[in-house]
């Protein structure tokens, strides 16, 4: 028996290293190396510094506001025109494809903490950081990741382009027109250009990195205790707004990163972006969980340490049936459950919402 879980172990973790992918983030390394030498002893102009700064944001609005909430959670509408734009920011960030990144991401949401998650914070911080990137994925994980529902972003052809051309455009975009637009247009030197443009490529991947490790550890749960993401005020600076990752985890479909509502824009740069655009009229149909929806999961399924637990000491309890926060929608259904005749037993009803906290 304990030879059998040994072997599963080790069929689960065996360790197959993708050299290509070690070839290719020893070069980021030496990239980001170079960037940190040119600062320190090289003379990189001034419009070179505030040129790296816009890189970094356009990569930024690739990450946040594009793969993650409009592509991968589908979080609101835009219009064509906006959708290419924010394909190119995420070409910039050179952060995979879209195709990858979102059948990653939505394959992270679907199993998270599971070896079916491609980021698996249960292997440990290094796997959860880089490593996943460095070594062959789990049969289980490979396998949600091809079940994972693509339908829609397979259909979209701008994105089939970018999946189909992404080592040229990976050359063009991410590397090449970083570098040729100082040297172009400020007769930068070609060695400033690219250590610059590699520390801010650096700084992209570590937003994303701190995303799938840091915010996955120990932390505050206030919305959903069950799975290892956690908001955290320090991490959200970093990541520039993401670092509320209980609350996205528990409302994935939510274009903001925190329930600051009106103010939400305040603490999150992707949502500084979404709210600017859809006061154009570029963005609209924002999608967001409503007060009384967060109050529920926060009673239902947090760990207290929400503001709302805090106030409502009494309503501490676990969700259940006919709480007093339920909302008047439910207490109806309830109404309608206790008149049906099909249902006998309301009692085991009871239990089994209160078992799988439903
Ligand atoms: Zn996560
Ligand atoms: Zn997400």
């Amino acid at each position: 028996m304990e030879m059998e879980t040994k072997d599963v172990i080790e069929r689960k973790y065996e360790i197959k290293v993708v050299w290509p992918m070690v070839l290719l983030a020893s070069l980021i390394v030496a990239g980001i190396l170079t960037g940190f030498y040119c600062m320190l002893f090289e003379n990189v102009s001034g419009a070179t510094y505030i040129w790296t700064i816009i890189v970094f944001l356009l990569g930024g609005i690739g990450i946040g506001p594009g793969a993650h909430r409009y592509f991968c959670h589908r979080s609101y509408k835009t219009s064509r025109g906006v959708k290419v734009f924010m394909i190119i920011c995420q070409q910039i960030s050179g952060l995979k494809s879209l195709h990858s990144w979102c059948r990653i991401h939505r394959t992270h949401h679907k199993f998270s903490d599971t070896d079916r998650d491609p980021t698996n914070i249960n292997r440990g911080f290094f796997f959860s950081f880089v490593g996943w990137l460095l070594i062959r994925r789990t049969p289980e994980c490979k396998a949600e990741m091809n079940r994972i529902f693509m339908d829609d972003l397979k259909a979209d052809s701008d994105l089939v382009f970018q999946f189909k051309y992404y080592p040229i455009l990976y050359m063009t975009i991410t590397l090449g027109l970083p570098i040729f637009i100082p040297y172009y247009f400020w007769n930068e030197s070609i060695l400033i250009g690219f250590g610059m443009n590699m520390f801010r490529y650096g700084l992209n991947i570590f937003q994303q990195f701190v995303g799938n490790s840091l915010l996955h550890m120990n932390g505050r749960k206030p919305y959903d205790k069950s799975f290892s993401a956690i908001d955290n005020a320090l991490y959200n600076i970093i990541t520039l707004g993401e670092g509320y990752h209980n609350f996205h985890h528990a409302f994935p479909f939510d274009y903001r990163s925190n329930e600051l509502f009106e103010f939400s824009h305040l603490a999150s740069l992707t949502n500084l972006y979404i709210d600017v655009m859809a006061a154009l009229g570029l963005i609209y149909d924002r999608k967001f969980a409503p007060p009384h929806m967060i109050a529920r999961r926060v009673a239902r399924t947090g760990d207290r340490s929400h503001i709302l637990s805090k106030l409502n000491s009494k309503d501490n309890t676990l969700w259940g049936y006919g709480d007093p926060d339920m909302h008047p929608d439910e207490k109806r259904d309830l109404e309608h459950v206790e008149t049906s005749e099909k249902i006998v037993n309301l009692q085991s009803i009871t239990a089994v919402i209160k078992k799988y906290r439903i």
